[in-house]
């Protein structure tokens, strides 16, 4: 038997044949247009390219394929998170978000949402369903979390947004869809940069969200149209590009992260290594539970800050640059950014170079570091 996210990835390469003409481009036409020809009366056509745009929805169909539920793209993560929480809250309205996971949320809550009259609390991801959800009406869940890569039981983490009547929000974007399925664990709703792993060549920001609720979906499709946060279609078009390859990318990655994170661990030049996949990680078995890989993402420590800069600038095919999820292995010292990190803490991506070319590069880069 074929297991179903495979199904998924084996369809999403035809999924676009099936409405096909004869004679149509096989290829996703790129249509950039603002208006449409619209006589009488405009119900059910499109009508504004606000509303409407087929690369955008094309793109959207291969998203929600891939996350079992419609989707609906947005021009960046940021744009995608934003939907979700503004379509879902309102004033008096307490929240719950990720001590730990990707910063710019808490930001966004702390200068626009409290002055709407909405709060949030923050809860490390280890330690986020320790107190249930009482009392919050929406919550926002990140796992493996980005930096750290810790992780929270999400099938948990829906039966107490349930009892509490919270809606459940989880950024997938560190697993992608062919990691981790957050709808089929019974959040309400994902979201994603597809910045990351799903367009994969580093060259346009998108995201989306994608529900099985429909007032919850419908929301969110209200909110883009009137605050005008839609993706351009070329950009959609790089994603739906990048999507037809994830899969292989993906496994990829996360074949080469399996096993360059446990010769990291080995290397004297490393203090410590976070990856899920290692059985030393404190969730490791809610890892192999909740997840189909454990990701392509690396923590590691080195002695200072001084020694992880040297690394990154002097490791061959290691491109230093913030972001994840590239072709190419990436890596970043995150306490540059004021994540609560140690200062010589180390996000490596890595990417589809061949796994012993790209061990070879960077066990000499962390030689000459220990030197
Ligand atoms: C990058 C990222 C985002 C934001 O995505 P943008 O496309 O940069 O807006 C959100 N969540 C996580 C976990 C991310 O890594």
């Amino acid at each position: 038997m074929t297991d179903p996210i495979s199904r998924r990835a084996a369809e999403l390469l035809h999924l676009r044949q099936r409405s096909l003409g004869k004679g149509a481009p096989v290829s996703l036409p790129i249509t950039p247009t603002s208006v449409f020809n619209l006589p009488g009366d405009p119900a059910g056509f499109a009508q504004y390219g606000r509303f409407d745009n087929p690369t955008w929805e094309a793109t959207e169909e291969l998203l929600g394929h891939l996350d079992g539920a419609p989707a609906l793209a947005f021009p960046s993560g940021m744009a995608a998170i934003a939907a979700a929480i503004f379509a879902a809250v309102k004033s008096g309205d307490r929240i719950l978000l990720p001590a730990d996971g990707y910063y710019t949320t808490r930001i966004l809550s702390e200068r626009f949402l409290n002055r709407l009259g909405v709060s949030f609390d923050l809860r490390p991801t280890r330690q986020f369903l320790e107190k249930g959800f009482e009392g919050y009406s929406l919550v926002f869940a990140e796992t493996p979390s980005n930096p750290g890569l810790d992780l929270c039981d999400l099938q948990q983490a829906a039966t107490l947004a349930k009892e509490a009547g919270a809606v459940l929000v989880v950024d997938n974007t560190t697993m992608t869809p062919f990691g981790q399925n957050p709808l089929d664990l019974g959040a309400d709703i994902v979201v994603a940069a597809d910045t990351k792993a799903p367009n994969g060549h580093s060259d346009a920001l998108f995201g989306h969200v994608a529900s099985r609720d429909e007032p919850l979906l419908q929301a969110m499709r209200d909110w883009r149209k009137l605050s005008g946060s839609i993706p351009g279609p070329f950009e959609a078009w790089l994603v739906h590009r990048g999507l037809e390859t994830l899969e292989l990318r993906f496994e990829r990655m996360c074949t080469s992260a399996e096993t360059i994170a446990p010769r990291l661990a080995e290397h004297v030049a490393v203090g410590s290594v976070v990856y899920p996949g290692l059985a030393g990680h404190p969730d490791h078995d809610l890892a192999r539970r909740q997840m189909r890989r454990f990701g392509f993402l690396i923590g590691l420590t080195l002695a200072s800050a001084e020694a992880a800069d040297r690394f990154i600038e002097t490791c061959t095919l290691i491109l230093p640059a913030t972001s994840f999820g590239g072709v190419h292995s990436s890596a970043e010292r995150r306490a540059r950014w004021g994540d609560a990190v140690e200062p010589g803490f180390v996000r490596l991506s890595i990417g589809c170079e061949p796994c012993e070319e790209l061990w070879a590069a960077i066990s000499a880069a962390l030689d000459e570091v220990a030197t």
